[in-house]
């Protein structure tokens, strides 16, 4: 189709060739950032998509010479709205994904938020506003990121990512900067025109495509032609998308063929080709893994920003870590949502955990194997004044009834060894506003101990708590009781993660289990289990849910099953298909009035059943969640599990589409579930 109206034009690479040439360090800088990603990608290929979610503290530079370009909060609010879509996979128009691509399209599990603190430690819009004598910026010299030269100074490129917004020269668009240049240029560079999708943004760039674009380059992703000046011999380095002779202009029809890719040819929907806005909206599995390289290497400190916390109300040093991807330290913690997934806890098989933070199940090994480690990433929120303390991490038999301190002090061994510590170390000196990653080695405990849990006997929980004093309550904000829930909600220096044991378990780990119930020495409590799918209510929308895609079982078991019948049977959105199964109909199912005595813990298994294939990347959770009620008291969390199912795709050498599925991190082939629905 021919295009008459304006074409993307985007300089990264003349940007990008013009430093190679200026500065030999960024040419070594930028190989060795190529080698960590290709081995990182190599290695880590298997593990799929990230399971946390990273969270960039952006600030946007306004650089005005008249009131037009002044462009509103509005449309900067908007940009990020996209950035928040297109790179989650929750762009409403990745329907218009062709067939063929759709298994490739990914979530890259990237969030983006105006920052909340300044370099300075004040609070702030993230949003700075500079009028301009400078009619339009050429991007040769990067004047518009300089105070000196009519632009804006940047903010530290290692917390923040840099946006400036102003007018550019001729018909440019933008521009970035890969990982590994000067610090003092680092981020992208956006048309006042052509950011966010609302106020000034102009046709065909007005729906915030560009910044999309060019913040793929700042995460290392190059343009999808490979960027060779002619041919098929350049590579974007990226194994899922298809080799590509050069750039497509515009709104192509599909195929597009090129460089012998036929039927399906150029992936030119990728935000990485040069098509207009309404005609870009995918990214692929293979693009998220080189940006997961890039965030978990050259910008790894971007991952531990403080950019997103806000200044805390007492001046004082404050050890913490995070409860959830968007905690920022607050006391307690407002979050509704469970206490027990931080991902400043994950654990590896291997002592990986510093380049690679991707939570994986650890693993039991006979003596004399190697350990396994847990890492815990401790945080200083204070606005000067270095930190120390001590970082206790303690592990539990996974339950979704667990209190303090019992059992992770040790003190329970029946009916097996229920939890203790895995280890004690000092924090050494945090920076304000810096963070600190412990490792920590790790044998857990025999399975073959828990076998009175039948199917739940290799999952365990950790807890970390950072102790800044010697006695009680040991630097604690609110002094910790014996409602574990709380404390970890109350205290941002505790913090809690659900894992499991990959082992061997007979009938093959396709199955999910946990324990309920309720821990010895307690009162008689009415307990009532949840069971819902974290953030279905956005890919509900898309078609995207566990649900839409499958039936889950939940197995209570003959004792428990009896409990719950003597109570009443009561529940919501649930069917029961035989003696001891429930199917969960929906998200937000429940089953109450579960009257638990002290010391009764059940095991229950949960089951996924897809219906047919889901050809697709894709990160799924299920959650259980325990809550108690007792004889004169409100009706409160007490902890729950969270079971992460992942689904990968991958073409074959033959061309035969297989998936690989992850559930609980085993990896399993799709034909062997064990089937326990009729
Ligand atoms: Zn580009």
């Amino acid at each position: 189709m021919e295009n008459n109206g304006p074409q993307r034009t985007c300089e990264t690479m003349e940007e990008h060739r013009e430093l190679l040439k200026k500065e030999p360090a960024y040419r070594e800088r930028k190989l060795q950032i190529e080698r960590f990603t290709r081995r990182y990608v190599r290695t880590n290929a298997r593990e799929g998509l990230r399971s946390g979610i990273v969270i960039i503290p952006v600030v946007v530079h306004v650089v005005h010479n008249t009131a037009a370009q002044n462009i509103s909060d509005a449309q900067i609010n908007s940009q990020i709205a996209v950035l928040n879509q297109d790179f989650r996979r929750l762009n409403p128009d990745v329907a218009g994904v062709p067939a063929a691509f759709q298994p490739l399209a990914a979530d890259a599990r990237i969030e983006f938020r105006l920052a909340v603190r300044d370099p300075n430690c004040n609070p702030t819009t993230g949003i700075t506003r500079t009028e301009t004598s400078v009619t339009s910026f050429p991007r040769a010299g990067n004047p518009v990121k300089s105070a000196a030269t009519g632009g804006a100074d940047p903010w530290p490129s290692d917390r923040y990512l840099n946006v400036w917004v102003c007018r550019l020269s001729g018909v440019l668009l933008g521009y970035a900067h890969f990982p590994g240049g000067p610090a003092a240029t680092d981020g992208v560079v956006i048309r006042d025109t052509a950011f966010g999708n609302t106020g000034t943004a102009a046709a065909p760039f007005d729906r915030g495509r560009t910044a999309t674009h060019e913040i793929g380059h700042w995460l290392n992703l190059a343009h999808i032609w490979g960027d060779e000046e002619v041919g098929c011999g350049g590579s974007d380095n990226v194994g899922d998308t298809p080799n590509q002779a050069d750039e497509n202009y515009g709104c192509p029809a599909f195929p597009q063929v090129s460089c012998g890719n036929g039927p399906n040819g150029d992936m030119f929907m990728n935000y990485m080709d040069y098509t207009d806005d309404a005609c870009m909206f995918m990214l692929t599995a293979g693009q998220a893994g080189r940006m997961d390289a890039t965030l978990y290497g050259p910008r790894s400190s971007i991952v531990a920003s403080d950019g997103l916390v806000p200044p805390p109300p007492s001046p004082g040093v404050d050890l913490w870590s995070k409860d959830r991807p968007e905690d920022t330290g607050a006391e307690p913690d407002p979050s509704p949502l469970p206490m027990w997934e931080s991902d400043d806890i994950w654990v590896r098989r291997q002592n990986d955990g510093v380049t690679n933070q991707e939570h994986q199940n650890p693993e039991h090994r006979d003596p004399g194997g190697p350990d396994n480690f847990v890492y815990v990433r401790v945080r200083n929120r204070a606005c000067r004044g270095a930190a120390n303390g001590t970082l206790k991490l303690y592990w539990a038999k996974a339950s979704t009834a667990l209190s303090w301190p019992a059992p992770w002090d040790g003190s329970v061994s029946s009916p097996a060894l229920m939890g203790g510590l895995v280890g004690s170390q000092p924090t050494g000196s945090v920076p304000a506003g810096g963070s600190t990653i412990l490792q920590f080695a790790w044998r857990p405990p025999n399975p073959d101990d828990y076998a009175v849990f039948g199917g739940d006997r290799s999952h365990f929980c950790l807890l970390g708590r950072i102790e800044t004093a010697p006695t009680a309550p040991f630097g604690m904000t609110f002094p910790e009781t014996t409602n574990l829930y709380a404390n970890v909600q109350n205290n941002n220096n505790i913090v809690w993660k659900n894992i499991t044991v990959v082992d061997e378990v007979p009938g093959g780990g396709r199955m999910a289990w946990t324990s309920v119930g309720a821990l010895a020495g307690e009162e008689v409590t009415i307990g009532r289990l949840t069971f819902t799918a974290p953030g279905e209510d956005r890919k509900q929308e898309l078609e995207r849910s566990l649900f839409d895609w499958g039936t889950i079982a939940v197995d209570l078991g003959p004792d428990l099953i009896e409990r719950w019948r003597d109570g009443g049977a009561a529940g919501e959105r649930i069917d029961l298909i035989d003696d001891t199964t429930i199917v969960v109909a929906e998200s937000g199912a429940w089953i109450g009035n579960l009257k638990f005595e002290p010391g009764e813990l059940y095991t229950i298994g949960v089951h996924f059943e897809p219906k047919g294939d889901r050809e697709t990347n894709e990160v799924f959770f299920f959650e259980v969640t325990q809550y108690a009620s007792g004889e004169d008291r409100e009706e409160v969390p007490v902890g729950g599990m969270r079971f992460v199912m992942k689904t990968r795709y991958r073409e074959q050498r033959r061309g035969v589409l297989d998936q690989v599925l992850t559930f609980n991190g085993a990896e399993f082939l799709r034909p062997q579930l064990h089937t326990i629905l009729g």
